[in-house]
């Protein structure tokens, strides 16, 4: 027989509320059944402990509650957990957790598979299946603050949407997650805390500008240099660094919040004066700072980190510069959890 119950969780807090009415009780029990939902993250009506048993048969007669699953879960030589979870649809997206001495950071996926479609990244084998819902991103976060509490005796202290996925392809979504997260009916973080990463889509990154954000935003850039750029990273046929820049701009000038360039640099691609020099021009003109990343090989790219030298000499001009710039090492490279790693290696049930 088919399903005819809703998904409780597409109910807002008002509509909850007008249920309980509806039935001849108080709405105060809709504000009750939103908590659980949001703030405690229950997923059984048996768990919501302060409504009577005829009102939790009330709300399994007319409801079910979708909620995404731990399906699989890695543990790295460093401490970097990699875990893939399932949504209710049975497909699978990974999500990773990073401890250090005073943090623990989530990486977040925020599509399944990923819309774009840069050369040196796993995810981009898997195009992109379906955007992740709002309640399966918060899930995801919610997931992972309870398995850093039981793994790393501690919540998780901070968000990066670089997981699978391209979060700005999948705005709306992302967006209504990171405000329920901040919210004081979730989980009150900081959106400080959070740090959304995108491959550069100039009229999005305008949009969030527009929206008076507070999270900060890092960009894959890996090239100032339009026609290498668009050989590694080709949708950025669309989207010229000066429209990314400009929008950059715009960016800074509303939230004055500092933009993070992340970048690799590999051997035979950008390992040239002539593409240090691009960055430096393109950071001057925005107040940034650079994040070099460490590669990590995947099967569709056979290219290798540049040399040391190389790295010292991105850092040097940099510095001297006056931009600040750091070398990011990777983290969970062992169980493929490190960055551009993500694309399903571990298989579902
Ligand atoms: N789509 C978003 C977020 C996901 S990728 C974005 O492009 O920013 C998160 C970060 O991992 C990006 O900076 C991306 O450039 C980087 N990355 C992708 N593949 C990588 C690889 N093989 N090694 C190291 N970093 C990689």
């Amino acid at each position: 027989m088919k399903n005819f119950k809703k998904n409780i969780r597409n109910l807002s807090k008002e509509e909850l509320q007008d249920f309980f009415l509806s039935n001849g009780i108080s709405s105060y029990k809709g504000t009750q059944v939103y908590k659980w939902l949001w703030e405690k993250g229950v997923v059984n009506f048996d768990d919501m402990t302060n409504l009577s048993l005829s009102q939790r048969s009330l709300l399994k007669r007319e409801f079910i509650i979708n909620h995404a699953l731990i399906n699989n879960k890695k543990l790295s030589n460093d401490g970097t957990s990699k875990y893939s979870v399932k949504l209710y649809d049975g497909l699978i997206i990974e999500s990773v957790l990073i401890p250090t001495t005073r943090r623990v950071t989530a990486c977040i996926s925020s599509q399944v598979g990923c819309s774009l479609d840069c050369i040196f990244c796993a995810t981009s084998i898997l195009k992109r299946m379906r955007n992740l819902n709002s309640d399966e991103i918060y899930d995801q976060i919610l997931l992972m603050n309870h398995e850093s509490l039981i793994s790393y005796k501690r919540p998780i202290s901070n968000i990066v949407f670089m997981g699978m996925g391209e979060p700005l392809m999948n705005y709306n979504n992302v967006l209504s997650a990171i405000k329920k997260l901040t919210s004081t009916e979730g989980l009150k973080m900081s959106p400080k805390r959070i740090t959304l990463s995108t491959s550069g889509i100039p009229k999005i990154i305008k949009k969030m500008a527009d929206g008076n954000v507070k999270f900060k935003l890092a960009v894959s850039l890996h090239s100032a240099i339009q026609s290498i750029r668009e050989k590694i990273m080709p949708f950025a046929n669309k989207f010229p660094l000066e429209e990314l820049l400009d929008a950059l701009l715009y960016w800074y000038n509303i939230t004055k919040s500092i933009v993070t360039i992340e970048y690799i640099v590999w051997e035979g691609i950008n390992d040239q004066k002539r593409d240090i020099e691009a960055l430096v021009e393109f950071c001057k003109k925005i107040p940034s700072k650079v994040n070099l990343i460490q590669y990590n090989p995947t099967d569709n790219f056979h290219k290798s980190e540049a040399n040391k030298e190389v790295l010292n000499a991105y850092i040097k001009t940099l510095n001297f510069s006056k931009i600040r710039v750091t070398y990011r090492k990777s983290r969970g490279y062992d169980i493929n959890a490190a960055c551009g790693q993500l694309a399903n290696k571990i298989t579902s049930n």
